[in-house]
């Protein structure tokens, strides 16, 4: 079904996704763009699509949609999500319109739309957009204001330079660190490889030729799905290896020892070294993340402030309270210095500086981070019993700590927890407890399980 006739809300958490040509069709997406173009008052808009089948086609129908609406576009043609947004910011940019479905299957496409601050929109700002599209009131140029589209190739290297301003180059070319990056056939291969390269390092690439089909791994960067770049660390003896998702706003790390670890453990050393520097800063991040972020936090002096699970809530919350720095347990690092949305070159960029500052293995100052298991699991449940099941679950836990920051998150005395939310793409509700043990952790997901079942109605 086009996401024309779709009833409901369009935006997601992550902007608007579909399965190319069925549920995003040309036509929609032409309708939206002009919704969106009339949105931004036909002021200039940046203009960027990551490897997609899709994408380079579905570029041009959003450039024909915005300056139909009188919009001036900065057309970059393949960037990641991150160059999007520091670019839409560094220029002044009215917005900026990425076309993008991040980490999904090769068959989705999507549009995120970014504001003058280089950040995602607001969700009552996506609301006036949906709800101009609804109302086809977009308002389309008189034909001497029909505006036109400027193509421009200067971006990555701007880009580059914003992030190698913020890396000590003397160190990582003194410690001529090996990197294997896995850009997962998306349009990291344009950014990661050539940041750590000039910035010294060895650089080794898998999956590095942009492919739409994606025919290497899943574009999404989990540690299960990271196999081939572990093997890829181990065989090259390489200090570390980083693996992207289809737009490189997210990283994840794999260690000398071709482990794979966690986005939110690969934050706490980022975390780490940053407090050293900067002791007391206040720390971002979702109530998802480990309570090693927050123990990393406390050794500093700092504190953190514990966000809605989304990146928007990472980066509005830095920018709300002047945070230099935030991260997500899916691999997202926010680095303000540079710019506050979750990028994987620049974190990237980041773990070469660490190491390039110290003598220790990747895998050494991993296992010097206090330990936490995690487990995960779902139960299905239809949206509109949702939120019925998540009072019911509220109820019962009355007699513990409890967090409502984002579904709720339940503290167990010996400071395990649960955390209970509701899906926000799928009729489910998602369980993930953080223990001290792994037996613990799968425990306690088990034990809400079992309790979410006996509210839940499966759809
Ligand atoms: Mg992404």
């Amino acid at each position: 079904m086009s996401l024309a006739t779709r009833p409901g809300r369009l935006f997601g958490t992550n902007g608007i996704r579909g399965i190319i040509n069925e549920e995003l069709t040309p036509d929609f997406v032409l309708e939206f763009s002009q919704a969106i173009g009339t949105f931004f008052q036909a002021g200039k808009v940046l203009v960027g699509h990551d490897g997609r089948t899709s994408s380079p086609a579905l570029a041009s129908v959003v450039d024909a949609g915005l300056t139909a609406c009188g919009c001036q576009v900065t057309h970059i043609g393949f960037a990641t999500t991150p160059m999007v947004q520091f670019l839409t910011k560094k220029w002044k940019m009215r917005g900026g319109v990425a076309v993008t479905a991040s980490h999904n299957p090769p068959e989705y496409n999507g549009l995120k739309v970014i504001g003058d601050d280089g950040i995602e929109i607001e969700a009552e700002d996506e609301l006036r957009i949906e709800e101009n599209y609804r109302a086809k009131s977009w308002k389309l140029a008189e034909w001497d204001k029909v505006g036109h589209t400027t193509e421009s190739s200067i971006g990555l290297e701007e880009y580059k330079a914003s992030i190698k301003a913020n890396i000590d180059q003397e160190a990582a070319r003194r410690r001529k660190l090996k990197v294997v990056v896995d850009a997962a056939n998306g349009v990291g291969a344009l950014t990661t490889p050539a940041v750590l390269s000039e910035l010294g390092c060895k650089v080794l690439t898998i999956n590095a030729n942009i492919d739409g089909t994606f025919p290497a791994r899943q574009p999404e960067p989990v540690p299960g799905n990271l196999q081939q770049l572990s093997e890829g660390v181990r065989s090259s003896g390489a200090d570390f290896g980083v693996a992207h998702d289809g737009d490189a706003d997210r990283a994840i790390f794999v260690d000398d020892k071709g482990v794979a670890h966690w986005g939110d453990h690969s934050f706490a050393l980022i975390e780490d070294w940053f407090l050293s520097a900067n002791p007391g800063e206040t720390i971002v991040t979702p109530v998802s993340s480990s309570q090693v972020v927050d123990q990393i936090a406390k050794r500093h002096g700092s504190k953190v402030v514990w966000t809605k699970v989304g990146s928007i809530h990472v980066s509005k919350t830095m920018q709300r309270i002047g945070a230099r720095l935030g991260g997500e347990e899916n691999g997202g690092i926010f680095y303000g210095p540079h710019h506050p949305v979750r990028d994987g070159a620049m974190a990237a960029a980041l773990i070469a500086k660490i190491l390039s500052q110290r003598s220790e293995a990747l895998s050494t100052l991993f296992r010097k981070l206090p330990t936490f298991y995690s487990s995960k699991d779902k139960v299905p449940c239809r949206n509109d019993f949702k939120a019925s099941a998540l009072e019911a679950v509220r109820k019962l836990t009355s007699k513990f700590e409890v967090d409502t920051t984002d579904g709720i998150k339940v503290w167990q005395p010996d400071r395990s927890w649960v955390l209970i939310r509701p899906s926000g793409t799928e009729p489910a509700i998602r369980i993930f407890a953080e223990a001290k043990t792994q037996q613990k952790a799968k425990q306690l997901v088990r034990r809400y399980k079992a309790l979410l079942q006996r509210f839940a109605k499966g759809s």
